[in-house]
């Protein structure tokens, strides 16, 4: 058993991060184990779980399972869990008493992994309350869930193993992705940057960045395997590199990438702090990186910046908004901003709304503040009611809801292209995304699913539009 430590998970040494090729298999005993048995895994929080979940998914298929539509037909059942709000943890442990329905009229193997699974007061309810549940494993290990299930199903105990440590690299992890057309790639792991709010550096270990050739050769199977698009994954994508000491940048690699071939190019997410010229540049030349950034502001309140340790001004935000808006032709920004931040003011927010309004975004995730045991935020007084919390909230929203209809609008009438991914909700429709991420529902034969075309958009709907082919 090795259970979380989050004094081990926020620590930083210099120790050299290791490349590791070659370290996943599956044991002779469990090469079967999954035979007319199926599998669901049930995934919750940000892209880099939903390609995680798309490794764990190539894990079960290797050991024999398929994939089950639903949770009711499945022998075994994973939750892919997500530590960045309370919220997340009530949906799993919420989550958690359909498995324990099932399991009673039914012998299922349940597992936890994700963030959640890295967090100490999380295990300890897992290890003490929730004994039915199999296996919990976490972010550093998911390429050993064969050896863990099959210590698990010889010792017929609970199994936790959750590594708090920097992290490693691991290639050669089997995925089976969601898509045949677009692709995660993830190019870095982990984050340094410790805002004072977020639970990530904890969970997921310090920033490492891939080898830039192991990135490339990714790219170039998925072009050869008919890829249209990839998105480059990292919590700092901007940041991508600086661990390496090779002298290769964001700006290096995104020119790379695109280089390839690839017909589409996006990367998530970019902290403000590391977006330089040189990268904005390589966007702007490259006609397949796609003119859409998701830049998270947080907060418009320099005071509050400071206090989440965000290393940027206000000032410095706009100026980078304004720099991208001036040299990338049509680009499309999208925002994160979290409001009721302790010690937040009526002021503070006001900074808040300034920005937004100067900005008006393409569109924003916005979140209410909520403290994650372990990080410095959590330990700061927070005076607001949550009626106070919930206010500000739904006026930013107010806010937030005006200028992406605003942006939305511009697009009546316009033909743009659309890369077609999958059936729409509306019958005799095909859904897909314009360059600038935003969704769009075209009446159109199946026969252009998996390709690129150029549509009119008919109408705007508030968080779609609709549009048709055009020759
Ligand atoms: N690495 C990205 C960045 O620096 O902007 C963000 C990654 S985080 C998974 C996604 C978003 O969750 C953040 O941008 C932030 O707005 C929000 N978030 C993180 N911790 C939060 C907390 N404790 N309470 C509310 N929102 C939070
Ligand atoms: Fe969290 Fe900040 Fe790292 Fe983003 S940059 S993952 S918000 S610590």
């Amino acid at each position: 058993m090795n259970l979380p430590d989050l004094n081990c998970a926020k620590k930083r040494t210099k120790e050299e991060i290791k490349i590791i090729y070659n370290d996943y298999s599956v044991p002779e005993s469990m090469k079967n184990i999954g035979k007319n048995k199926k599998y669901f895994v049930k995934t919750y929080g940000c892209q880099m779980n939903v390609h995680d979940s798309e490794n764990i998914c190539a894990i079960l298929e290797d050991l024999g399972y398929t994939e089950s539509a639903e949770m009711e037909d499945a022998d075994i059942i994973i939750l892919n869990t997500c530590a960045i709000r309370e919220n997340a943890h009530n949906k799993m442990f919420g989550f958690l008493g359909r498995v324990k329905h099932l399991k009673e009229s039914k012998d299922i193997i349940c597992g936890i992994c994700g963030c959640m699974a890295q967090e100490e007061n999380v295990v300890e309810q897992l290890k003490t309350k929730y004994k039915w549940v199999d296996i919990v494993f976490g972010t550093h290990n998911i390429h050993k869930l064969p050896y863990i299930l099959e210590s698990a199903l010889e010792n017929k105990r609970q199994e936790i193993e959750v590594y708090s440590i920097e992290g490693d690299i691991y290639e050669n992890v089997p995925v089976r992705r969601d898509s045949k057309y677009k692709a995660w790639v993830n190019i870095m792991l982990g984050c340094d940057k410790f805002c004072t709010y977020c639970i990530v550096p904890y969970t997921r270990g310090k920033q490492r960045s891939r080898l830039p050739e192991d990135i490339i050769n990714e790219v170039k199977d998925l072009v050869r395997d008919g890829y249209l698009e990839v998105t480059l994954l990292g919590q700092n994508v901007n940041a991508y590199g600086k661990d390496l000491n090779i002298n290769y940048t964001m700006a290096n690699l995104l020119e790379d990438v695109a280089k390839t071939g690839i017909q589409r190019v996006r990367f998530v997410t970019s902290h403000p702090w590391d977006f330089n010229d040189e990268m904005i540049d390589v966007i702007a030349k490259y006609p397949n990186i796609m003119p859409y950034i998701h830049l998270p502001l947080q907060s418009g309140s320099d005071r509050i910046l400071k206090l989440m340790g965000r290393r940027y001004t206000k000032e410095e935000y706009l100026a980078l908004f304004n720099k991208i808006k001036e040299k990338i032709n049509n680009v499309a920004i999208t925002t994160d901003i979290i409001v009721a931040f302790p010690g937040e003011t009526e002021e503070d927010f006001k900074d808040t709304l300034d920005v937004v309004d100067t900005c008006k975004f393409d569109s924003a995730f916005t979140f209410i503040y909520s403290p994650r045991e372990g990080t410095p935020a959590a330990k700061m007084e927070n005076k607001l009611t949550e009626d106070e919390k919930n206010k500000r909230l739904y006026e930013l929203n107010e806010h937030v809801n005006k200028y992406a209809n605003e942006a939305n609008q511009k697009y009546l009438d316009k033909i743009v292209p659309v890369l077609l991914e999958g059936p729409s909700d509306k019958e005799g429709f095909l859904m897909g995304y314009t360059d600038t991420m935003k969704l769009v529902n075209v009446e159109c034969d199946e026969k252009y699913l998996g390709k690129i075309v150029n549509v009119k958009i008919t109408s705007i709907k508030t968080w779609s539009m609709d549009a048709k082919i055009v020759d």
